[in-house]
């Protein structure tokens, strides 16, 4: 198999996409990546190469003497001050990160966004944005960002936009086997370049407190086992991915660990109100299920809410089971 090149840059980041791709894996993401014929050829904390060395091979990639196949970004891309991109200067190169991505995007055959800072501007882009960070081809939810809305990688595929804040290990790894091995296409992608294998989900899929959902038994307080939804913030009935299926670091999630979706893979979530707090409105929560009208989910909250057996209510409000499932006396187990 002719090995698939990728380049690994960081524009204004965390640096957390990289601690996520270093997780993936059973046998470590350097052996997943040899699996599928894929070749770091560097990246700014892994890789030994000198400064001369990267930049030579920038320079052979933008040139076209070195064919690329995937460029990867992680962090927004600061496009300021005034357009100059200066804010954030690759070093050892004298030149802006703004500059090295627009002159090797349009070489590769793929341009990957690594989380939700490449791909819509994510945290750095929070607020008044005096850095002018933007995602590579959204800003937010705007199409345009860095690379135009028009921009094609040389295989006519937008950027293809592992969203998450952090992305979840999978997402990366298995993004870049598909592209290695040339099984990726326009309609593997959504509406906003993220891949379908995760985005066809909503991170509530698979959520251990489904039951509570169900009867619309809330939380009320960090710790305690109900929904999060209608108290505490929760997201994942808006957000796509499917972390409450594969589970991360083997078994977690946001809402296992008892924290709220925050919707890091949907574009804006760094401007919520407050991530641990449900915004509502006449007392109804603004944010509903992606695909359900709002009267219904009114009038089938109320209807849950009435029908609440006493065991999922008590245990709801607690940190641990407080009613067991019994059944009826002379009722078949
Ligand atoms: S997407 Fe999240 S984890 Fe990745 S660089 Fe941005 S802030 Fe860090
Ligand atoms: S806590 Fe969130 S993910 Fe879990 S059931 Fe409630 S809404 Fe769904």
């Amino acid at each position: 198999m002719d090995s698939f090149d990728i380049l690994w840059l960081q524009g204004a980041s965390c640096g957390g996409c990289t601690m996520a791709a270093l997780e993936g894996g059973h046998s470590g993401w350097f052996a997943e990546l040899k699996r599928f014929g894929i070749n770091l050829l560097w990246h700014p904390s892994v890789s030994e190469a000198t400064a001369d060395e990267a930049v030579a091979i920038f320079e052979r990639i933008a040139s076209g003497e070195q064919r690329l196949g995937a460029l990867v970004l992680e962090g927004a891309v600061l496009r300021g001050p005034n357009g100059s991109g200066r804010f954030n200067m690759l070093g050892g190169t004298g030149r802006s990160m703004l500059h090295w991505v627009t002159a090797l995007a349009p070489r590769a055959d793929y341009v990957v966004a690594a989380g939700s800072c490449a791909a819509f501007g994510g945290v750095p882009m929070a607020g008044s944005n005096p850095t002018d960070a933007s995602g590579l081809q959204y800003a937010a939810a705007e199409a345009g960002g860095v690379l135009g809305a028009s921009f094609r990688s040389r295989a006519g595929l937008p950027v293809i936009n592992i969203a998450g804040c952090a992305p979840h290990p999978g997402w990366i790894s298995e993004t870049l086997a598909a592209l290695a091995l040339g099984a990726v296409d326009t309609a593997a992608l959504d509406a906003f370049g993220r891949p379908r294998f995760f985005a066809d989900h909503l991170a509530h899929h698979g959520c251990a407190r489904n039951e509570y959902y169900e009867f619309k038994a809330s939380a009320e307080e960090l710790s305690q086992q109900g929904c999060l939804m209608e108290h505490l913030g929760c997201k994942a009935t808006q957000a796509v991915g499917d972390c409450n299926q594969r589970g991360w670091n083997g078994s977690g999630s946001c809402t296992s660990g008892g924290y709220a979706c925050i919707a890091c893979t949907s574009p804006g979530f760094e401007t919520s109100q407050g991530f641990m707090e449900t915004a509502k409105l006449a007392g109804i929560p603004v944010g509903l299920p992606l695909d359900m009208p709002k009267a219904w989910f009114v009038a089938l909250a109320a209807l849950s809410k009435s029908a609440t057996p006493k065991r999922v209510r008590a245990n709801a409000a607690a940190d641990h089971i407080v009613v067991p499932p019994r059944s009826d006396p002379g009722r078949r187990p």
